[in-house]
């Protein structure tokens, strides 16, 4: 029999991971989805890593799932004479709204608008927090004069952050509307949206994305304390949402994200949405080959806490230890499998939102397969809803996901302890078990004289119909 990792893992492209081979041995080390992230280089080399994918996948017989991340309104600093400037704590520095090149006394940022949106007394922090500004004055609207609080390097492009401050920005600014434009041309199964706040910023994307044609899934990045203010009707509007802590843990008090991370994964299992953990999960293995004891315990609680699937970024995009990043990712995983899946506390669900009769049936499932011997689950699932409900039971065995369409078989890679694949519409209920054991056996999770659960829905061939469960023993 084969096991496969219930939790998926999401790699994130980049420099050290943009060729065939690369992706490949990411793909065979256990990841399922690949981040490419709109915030760094440009279309051309995007197109070179999707059709990259796209042969992976081809290759390896095995669906893919891709994710666009596009930048959404981070602010950054404009470029520095030298690249960096040396920031002094107790010295003052002008910030301006116009683009100049910067100094150790002046710089400016992307936000032109930025000294129309704060006051004095105000906190700004630079790249990740590692710099602390307070804000003294505003002197115009076009300019902010700030003390630093906790110097540093500075270096261009770095990140600012306003942590107490409510930003009057879109989360889609004119280069994710260029982005998404091109990403609805092509085949992405996710596009991230960074720096939400409110529900309407899902929305929104949402009437683009359709506008487009684009059928892509919408995962919310939630990185504001705002967006968790409002983490009800986002998560309600989204279609899978990421803890993203690295800005996250920049804009709200860094001992209060773990906290954050466990209310969100719970809330997303009870309204039935995918929740992906992210950022510096094994940070040290960007340089090193191993983790610390740390990072193996970072990622393990992530399963523990309900995550579908856990990220990697820096660790895959530019580290020296990409493929092995994945593995220990997917052994860690693999290893709390076994002590998540014993966990008591994880019981049956009515997940909130579903159809009723889906929520039932896949609550009926977690109950038979807590209680007795069940080697796979099987779903029928035109639109992969099915197969999303019941992974959110976090059954103790594997969920086939079953669907005619290529893009639902991708994205259901996202979801936790579902291994996705495409048949054509069944026309007699007979095949529908028959067909649920053959791909059983194909995956190497049950053998003749298994049980396994099947479930589907009649009239067959129909959307919105499931409504029906079956222990199938394979002959
Ligand atoms: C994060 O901030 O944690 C994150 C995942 O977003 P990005 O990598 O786009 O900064």
């Amino acid at each position: 029999m084969i096991t496969r990792t219930r939790t998926k893992i999401v790699a994130t492209l980049g420099p050290a991971t943009c060729e065939i081979g690369a992706i490949r041995r990411l793909a065979q080390a256990g990841a399922d989805v690949f981040r490419i992230n709109f915030s760094h280089g440009d279309n051309e080399h995007r197109k070179e890593l999707l059709d990259n994918i796209r042969a992976v996948e081809a290759d390896m017989r095995r669906p893919l799932c891709i994710m666009g991340d596009l930048c959404g309104p981070k602010i950054r600093v404009r470029k520095i004479t030298g690249g960096a400037v040396l920031l002094g704590e107790g010295q003052e520095i002008a910030i301006q709204g116009q683009d100049i090149l910067g100094t150790a006394t002046r710089i400016s940022t992307t936000l032109e608008e930025l000294a129309q949106q704060v006051e004095a007394g105000q906190l700004m922090l630079l790249d990740d927090g590692k710099i602390r500004l307070e804000i003294v004055e505003v002197i115009s609207g076009d300019e902010i004069l700030c003390r630093v609080t906790q110097g540093g390097i500075l270096s261009e492009s770095k990140g600012v952050n306003l942590p107490g401050t409510k930003l009057k920005i879109s989360a889609i600014t004119e280069k994710d509307r260029a982005d998404v434009e091109w990403i609805a041309a092509r085949d992405f199964d996710y596009v991230a949206l960074s720096f939400v706040q409110v529900a309407d910023d899902v929305i929104e994307l949402r009437r683009l994305l359709d506008a487009a044609g684009c059928h892509a899934g919408i995962v919310a990045k939630i990185e504001r304390p705002r967006a968790i203010e409002n983490i009800d009707a986002i998560v309600d509007a989204a279609d899978a949402v990421m803890v993203a802590r690295g800005d996250l843990g920049v804009e709200m008090d860094l001992p209060a994200v773990p906290i954050a991370q466990k209310r969100i994964a719970r809330l997303c299992r009870l309204k039935g949405k995918p929740c992906i953990i992210a950022t510096q999960m094994l940070e040290s293995m960007t340089t090193l080959p191993t983790p610390t004891r740390a990072e193996v315990s970072d990622v393990a609680n992530a399963v523990q806490d309900l995550a579908d699937a856990v990220m990697l970024s820096g660790e895959t995009a530019v580290g020296r230890h990409p493929s092995a990043a994945v593995k220990m990712m997917d052994r860690i995983a693999a290893e709390m499998q076994s002590y998540h899946d014993q966990d008591r506390a994880i019981g049956p669900i009515q997940v909130i939102g579903a159809p009723q009769t889906v929520a039932s049936l896949a609550k009926a499932v977690q109950e038979i397969t807590a209680t007795q011997p069940i080697a796979a689950i099987a779903a029928f699932t035109i639109t992969g809803s099915t197969a999303r409900i019941l992974s959110k039971q976090r059954p103790r065995c594997p969920i086939l996901g079953i669907s005619p369409e290529l893009a639902v078989v991708r994205q259901m890679c996202l979801y936790y302890g579902v291994q996705s694949m495409q048949a054509g519409l069944v026309e007699h209920t007979t095949d529908v078990l028959e067909l649920a054991a053959k791909f059983a056996i194909e995956q190497g999770v049950a053998e003749p004289g298994d049980n396994i659960i099947v479930i589907s829905g009649r009239p067959l061939g129909k959307t919105g119909v499931t409504n029906t469960l079956v222990i199938h023993t394979i002959r």
